[in-house]
């Protein structure tokens, strides 16, 4: 009952979830962050919600880095091959 009432006027959990996607993000102020502290504390799907969002953020940051370093190394193939190309007209 006393969480269902903290709930209501702390933060609802669409508030909770919406403010752990803009907190991935460093989009909240202090005041929002500190709400959203207080609902975790007692809301144990959002603290579940967090865990997985977490999970599949960090998945995609690193598959972001891997593709970039994929490409990183496709341009320095293509500068070693146009510098081949360079060289042997010379
Ligand atoms: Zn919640």
């Amino acid at each position: 009952m006393i969480k269902r009432i903290i709930h209501k006027l702390l933060l609802s959990c669409q508030e909770a979830t919406l403010l752990l996607e803009l907190k991935g993000a460093n989009q909240i102020s202090v005041f929002q962050n500190i709400r959203l502290s207080l609902h975790l504390t007692i809301c144990s799907i959002c603290r579940i919600y967090k865990q997985k969002s977490y999970v599949i953020n960090k998945y995609f940051e690193d598959k972001i880095h891997d593709e970039a370093i994929d490409n990183q190394a496709t341009i320095e193939r293509l500068k070693e091959k146009i510098n081949r190309s360079l060289s042997a007209n010379k």
